[in-house]
């Protein structure tokens, strides 16, 4: 198993649920990014507020959660601006300075299909390099996974992930030993030292957080911590 290190992602926060992660990794000092959603944070402000005031870092993750290469760019626009009014009001609340922008787009879609799909076609393409240049004008943060194999060469604001657990499968949220099983098959066939991880921060799926966890820390797995590079430290031939 050469898997050595992660870094933890948290999408789609808060949920009811949110206050005791953040009291699990603050206890065992993992560090630990959530992505939020707006209609999320306006249903559970104060667990945002908490995580703010115990140190942790809360991205964008949209407003209502659409595929970014389905909507109009102005859309894009409204969904990611929206969500960051909410995050700033969570962070005048808290009285904490807020250090970083990040975005992660829902379903890794940065407006040409999920997954960080490539775009095809020369529309899907402006559509892309126009949405990176708003975070880029907006003085979103780039995240530099340190340790991890894309991190010097990935030109995108925006920070996507290579293990997603698949939490949020009702089929693993029923079935504990099955989602056990597949965070096995993943070290197994995982060829790189790093990963960047995906977990989800939902009202129904709670348990499978923990026990995550508990796997991780079982295989000696390092949590690592996050570098950023802001808009005058990135690099002069950035993607757009
Ligand atoms: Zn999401």
């Amino acid at each position: 198993m050469p898997i050595k290190s992660i870094y933890l992602t948290i999408d789609d926060a808060p949920s009811m649920h949110m206050g005791k992660k953040v009291a699990f990794l603050k206890k065992h000092s993992i560090p630990a990014l959530f992505y939020a959603r707006g209609e999320h944070i306006k249903k559970y402000p104060e667990q945002i507020i908490n995580a703010i005031n115990n140190g942790f870092l809360i991205g964008n993750h949209s407003l209502s959660h659409p595929s970014f290469s389905t909507i109009t760019l102005q859309e894009c626009f409204d969904e990611i601006v929206a969500t960051e009014q909410l995050i700033d009001e969570c962070y005048a609340q808290a009285q904490v300075r807020r250090p970083h922008k990040v975005m992660r787009f829902p379903f890794g879609d940065r407006g040409a299909g999920p997954d960080g799909a490539q775009a095809h076609t020369e529309r899907q393409l402006i559509h892309v390099q126009q949405i990176q240049h708003f975070l880029k004008e907006n003085n979103f943060s780039q995240i530099i996974f340190g340790m991890h194999k894309d991190s010097f060469t990935d030109s995108f604001i925006d920070s996507l992930w290579d293990w997603d657990t698949q939490d949020y499968k009702s089929k693993h949220i029923q079935n504990f030993m099955l989602y056990l099983e597949r965070l096995n098959a993943f070290c197994d066939t995982y060829t790189s030292e790093s990963a960047i991880m995906l977990v989800h921060d939902f009202d129904g799926n709670h348990q499978l957080f923990e026990l995550t966890m508990q796997f991780l820390m079982a295989q000696n797995i390092q949590f690592l911590d996050y570098v950023f590079l802001t808009n005058n430290m990135l690099p002069k031939n950035h993607c757009c």
